[in-house]
């Protein structure tokens, strides 16, 4: 950004087109959230199906700005993957989501799963195993409660180096799932070289599957597939009983939806809990 003035910067550019001059004072106001303790987690439940307990939680970004108002994780990802931003974000979202856990439990809740999404430039970092092994001693996290969530896409743009570091985080007893399943380009045989756990089948199929017959199609041939590689089903978005039944009755495993609950902050998702133990 350039100078202009005494304390105006000017972020515009000659020749920089509107679009990128959006980009920079996002990512400029990014640098200060992240200096400044502006971002922040939300966590949603991950129910059994069967039982209705809740097994898990997964942390999702978040992040108010003063200036741009709340800014959906959709648009931080890929500012922060085109600048490099996303390995300190990263970093500090694993970091995070591990306290967060480990001071539910120290309050009397049970410990639960953690899941946290990663981006592919995190993943094909050189560090990235020594990072999530040093967050687990920081923060004394065990790694068997941890699940790491990973697109299609970020594991295929270099599967040989992914499968690879698949593999360590594996050996370290973290657990690992593919994200938004059936929206990439990928398909189970490909998959089954890495050492994947769940399948997290993307909402865009959830949302349809009592309306249109090739959702339902989709998701059912998923769920069979799954359940012959011996991988566990999450179904994602789920919104309705209709929708609950429909997975229960293909018997996946567990669901994440605002038929439960949604993405929840620290004290609400404490409160939900103290709502469920007493009904
Ligand atoms: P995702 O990992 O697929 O997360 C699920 C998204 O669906 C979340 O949106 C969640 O709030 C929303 N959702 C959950 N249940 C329902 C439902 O029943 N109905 C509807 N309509 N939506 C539901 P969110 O929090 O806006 O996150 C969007 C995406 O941003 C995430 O998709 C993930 O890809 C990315 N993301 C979020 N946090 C992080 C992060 O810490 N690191 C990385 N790399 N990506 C993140
Ligand atoms: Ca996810
Ligand atoms: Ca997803
Ligand atoms: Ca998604």
């Amino acid at each position: 950004a350039k100078e202009s003035g005494r304390n105006n910067v000017q972020f515009f550019e000659p020749g920089m087109t509107l679009a990128a001059a959006k980009c920079s004072r996002l990512e400029n106001r990014l640098r200060a959230a992240i200096e400044s303790d502006g971002l922040s987690l939300f966590y949603q439940p991950k129910v059994s199906v069967f039982s209705g307990d809740i097994v898990g939680v997964e942390a999702l970004l978040r992040w108010y700005d003063e200036e741009l108002g709340n800014v959906p994780p959709d648009e931080i990802i890929p500012i922060a993957e085109d600048t490099g931003l996303i390995l300190p974000i990263g970093e500090w979202v694993l970091r995070t989501a591990c306290r967060q856990s480990q001071a539910w439990q120290a309050q009397g809740y049970p410990l639960l799963m953690m899941a946290v999404n990663l981006s592919a430039i995190q993943l094909n970092n050189k560090n990235f195993v020594q990072v999530v092994k040093r967050v687990l001693e920081e923060t004394q996290f065990p790694p068997e409660y941890l699940e790491l969530e990973l697109t299609e896409s970020a594991i295929m743009q270099n599967p040989d180096r992914a499968s690879m570091i698949l593999r360590r985080l594996r050996e370290l007893g973290i657990a690992l799932s593919i994200d938004d399943f059936g929206t990439g380009y990928s398909n189970l045989a490909q998959l089954k070289r890495f050492p994947i756990d769940r399948l997290k089948i993307d909402r865009s199929f959830t949302s349809g599957v009592m309306t249109d017959v090739q959702d339902a199609a989709i998701f059912r041939a998923v769920v069979a597939m799954a359940h012959s590689l011996n991988l566990e089903i999450v179904a994602e978005g789920v919104e309705t009983l209709e929708q609950l039944a429909f997975v229960r009755d293909l018997k996946g495993q567990q669901y994440q939806g605002y038929l439960c609950s949604k993405a929840l902050s620290p004290e609400d998702f404490q409160v939900f809990l103290d709502s469920r133990v007493r009904t």
